[in-house]
Parts: C-alpha cells; sequence; structure tokens
C-alpha cells in the first residue's frame, strides 16, 4: 500500500467559467526578478529597458541607493532602426562593463521589456552570442519579462523556461530523481528537502537552485513536483526533455501540503505507515495553527482579483481549510492541465473569471459587497475609500506560503485585514 491523498474531492458539479478580454489591472513580469534575484544568490538580471522600467523595480524592490542589488536596468533611448546596431554595441558594453565590476556574477540574464526601442533587439542571439564570449565564468541567457507578453508571475516561468532548456541532461534515463519547480523561499527548501528525505524520496533537486553551478540534472527518470501554479512553459521544455510531471494541488495549507507531499510519496512508492508517520506531526501542528484564523475566517466571502494564478489554488485552501464562502476567483490565465488537481477540489459551481475587464469586475465585486477583497495595489486603496477590506494580493507572493510550517502564517494574512477592520470600526 502506497501513501494516499489527504485532501477530499468536491463532487462532479461544474465550475463556472467567465472569460474576459478587456482593460486589466497587473503588473508586468518584470516584477519576477524582486523574487528570483534573492532566490538564484549568483546571477544578475540585466533588464533592457526604459526608465519607467527602471522605476517599476526601483519601487517594487524597495531598493536602498548604496546597496549593491543584484538587477539593473540598461534604459534605451529612442533609437530608428539605422541605430540598432549601435544599440546591440552598447548592450556589449555596458554587459562588459557590469562582469569587470562585478566578478561574482556566474548567471546573467538580460530581461526583455515592452519599449518599442527595445522589442526590435535580438536578445536571444545577443545573450548566445555573449555567453560565447564569457564562458566559461558566465553563463548568459535572455527571456521577456516585457508587459506586452508576461503578467506579473509569468516573468518567473519565462525565467526557468530559459534556465530549463540550459540544465544538463541526467545520465542514463533510468536515473530517478524528483525535481521542485518555482522559486521558494530558502527556509522552506530546507523543510521540505528534510521531509523529502524523512520519507526516502531522493535525489531531490530544486529548480532554479540557489547557485548556479548545482543547476539540476533532468532525463526521463525525473519527476516534476510543480511548488507553483504559473509554469505552464516551464513544464512545456522540462516535459520536451523527457520528465513527467506528477498531478498535485499546490502545497498550500496543512491538507494542500500534505496532498503535494502525497503526490511524490506515491510516485517512489513510500509505504501508506511511513508516509502518515512522516507527516503527521507537521500537519497536526499546521492544523493547529490555523485554528485560530479560522474562527475568524469560516463563513466571511471573499472576491479574488486576477494577480498571479495563484488565485485558485488559495481559494481552494480558504474555502476547504478555513471555511470562507468563495464569490469569485479571478485569474489572468486559468491554466485547467496545471491545476488539474486542484479545480476539483474547489466548492461547486464557484465562479472562475479568467483575463479581467477591470470595470465590469469591479461592478460585480460592489454588487457582490464581500467581506475581504484579494486584489492588486492599484484596486486596494480605491476600494478600501469605499469601505471595503482588502488585502494585497503582491504579498502572497513575496511572503513564504508554501509548506506545514507557513499554514499559519498564509492564515494570517488573510485574517489580519478583517482583525485591523474590527478594531477601526470599535
Ligand atoms: Fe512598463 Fe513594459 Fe517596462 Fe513593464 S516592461 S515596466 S510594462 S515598460
Amino acid at each position: 500500500m502506497t501513501a494516499a491523498a489527504a485532501i477530499a474531492c468536491r463532487d462532479a458539479a461544474p465550475l463556472a467559467i467567465l472569460r474576459e478580454r478587456g482593460q486589466r489591472e497587473v503588473f508586468c513580469g518584470l516584477t519576477g526578478i524582486v523574487w528570483l534575484h534573492r532566490r538564484i544568490q549568483d546571477a544578475f538580471f540585466l533588464v533592457v529597458g526604459s526608465r519607467t522600467c527602471a522605476h517599476l523595480l526601483q519601487s517594487a524592490a524597495g531598493v536602498m541607493i548604496f546597496a549593491e542589488p543584484r538587477f539593473a536596468t540598461a534604459v534605451m533611448e529612442q533609437r530608428d532602426l539605422a541605430g540598432l546596431a549601435d544599440t546591440h554595441d552598447e548592450l556589449e558594453r555596458i554587459v562588459a562593463r557590469l562582469i569587470e565590476r562585478r566578478p561574482d556574477i556566474r548567471l546573467l540574464f538580460l530581461v526583455g521589456s515592452c519599449p518599442s526601442e527595445v522589442i526590435k533587439l535580438d536578445l536571444a542571439s545577443a545573450a548566445a552570442r555573449l555567453s560565447v564570449r564569457y564562458a566559461p565564468q558566465v553563463r548568459i541567457l535572455a527571456y521577456s519579462g516585457s508587459g506586452i507578453e508576461t503578467t506579473f508571475t509569468e516573468g518567473e516561468d519565462a525565467c526557468l523556461a530559459a534556465l530549463a532548456a540550459e540544465l544538463p541532461a541526467s545520465e542514463g534515463a533510468s536515473t530517478r530523481s524528483l525535481m521542485v519547480v518555482g522559486a521558494l523561499a530558502d527556509v522552506v527548501e530546507d523543510q521540505l528537502r528534510r521531509i523529502f528525505a524523512e520519507l526516502g524520496i531522493g535525489p531531490v533537486h530544486f529548480l532554479p537552485p540557489r547557485r548556479c553551478a548545482d543547476l539540476p540534472p533532468v532525463g526521463s527518470g525525473t519527476r516534476l513536483l510543480l511548488a507553483q501554479p504559473f509554469l505552464n512553459e516551464t513544464t512545456r521544455v522540462l516535459e520536451g526533455r523527457g520528465a513527467r510531471r506528477l498531478s498535485a494541488p499546490y502545497p498550500l495549507g496543512a491538507d494542500g501540503t500534505a496532498a503535494w507531499l502525497a503526490a511524490a510519496a506515491r510516485d517512489f512508492a513510500v509505504p501508506a505507515a511511513r508516509f502518515e508517520a512522516v507527516i503527521r506531526p507537521a500537519r497536526e501542528r499546521a492544523r493547529r495553527a490555523l485554528l485560530p484564523h479560522r474562527d475568524r475566517l469560516q463563513g466571511r466571502r471573499v472576491f479574488l482579483f486576477p494577480d498571479s494564478q495563484l488565485e485558485p489554488p488559495l481559494a481552494r485552501f480558504l474555502a476547504g481549510e478555513l471555511g470562507m464562502r468563495i464569490v469569485e476567483i479571478g485569474t489572468p490565465y486559468l491554466n485547467t492541465r496545471l491545476l488539474d488537481a486542484e479545480l476539483p477540489l474547489l466548492p461547486a459551481e464557484t465562479l472562475v473569471s479568467e483575463g479581467q475587464d477591470v470595470d465590469r469586475q469591479l461592478d460585480r465585486c460592489r454588487a457582490a459587497a464581500p467581506d475581504l477583497v484579494v486584489c492588486g495595489l492599484g484596486l486596494a486603496n480605491p476600494l478600501e475609500a469605499e469601505g471595503f477590506t482588502t488585502k494585497w494580493s503582491i504579498e502572497l507572493v513575496f511572503t513564504p506560503i508554501q509548506g506545514f510550517e507557513q499554514a499559519g502564517d498564509l492564515a494570517e494574512l488573510f485574517s489580519r485585514p478583517l482583525l485591523r477592520r474590527a478594531r477601526l470600526e470599535v
């Protein structure tokens, strides 16, 4: 007997899916640099963009001007096509200066953006040319964080897809390994490594790794366990290299984390008794940590605006483990394949909206008058001014929320705004 899933499915009643295309209020994919540069500690992200891109990064990352951050913006001024050769030369000069000044850089990402003068540049070819010049000291890759092509978390997907194409091939088709895919905080990775070791699952690799020398091998023996639901392109590249994805809910909450681990345990034939013995203490701790928040959140109605693609797993956690009632789950893109184990866990007939027409969605939100609105920074202040209680969705991406030990912190992110509102009303 092997490990069983620890989470119950709803009945087969369909979800109500609304597809909208209109004005949207989401960050572009450059934002991913804020958490990716912390995660890959010998990487540097050079945004090839405009002053707007530089301002976005500086304000999103709250950079101290005297710090030596591991990202920067090469500002490309408007040029006509005849000036394109100069622009390539200029980019090469900037890269040369950067590598000379920062010998600690092992991996350099050229990150494309959406100004027209940048779109004209072929960054992939520039990265390939520069990689040859600086090998083996520095590996240079390119991806796009442009707001035309990517939303908020899709920048991470584009970055990891570029990295996935560079992974070494594993030795021998039968070399069995587990790859956890998606940026996680170091503390979460350490906790998960301990659990996998106790379960006897290994070798276990994480993509992205903390250092680029530790790029994990990939091949037909590789099993992928996604830690984030927005990694469509990365998964496609890894599957193209022979890896197989394990279908699982995402590791949010006590039951969500247990079900995520169970997917790996099943594939690695961990006996059910061993699985239960290993995860029980942490799962019980997580359930106890949720209790005070459940008291505050149970029965309260929540409306999630689209932001990070984390919304469906978050809604599953809020409904299933905290007893909240879901009014609407907005998501920039509904990837039914990567959510195959999540969607059946949502309450029946939940409204899931894909894409956005922000005015219409605001109208639906106002009409529903939810107790809590989860939304981006741009919508939060106006909604607070109208009397709604809001939670900034960006915090859900910047805060470690995955795994058993973070379940209570995740719940608190939703209960705190309601507590704050209650205090203000008193
Ligand atoms: Fe704005 Fe585009 Fe730069 Fe993002 S990439 S900051 S959307 S100009």
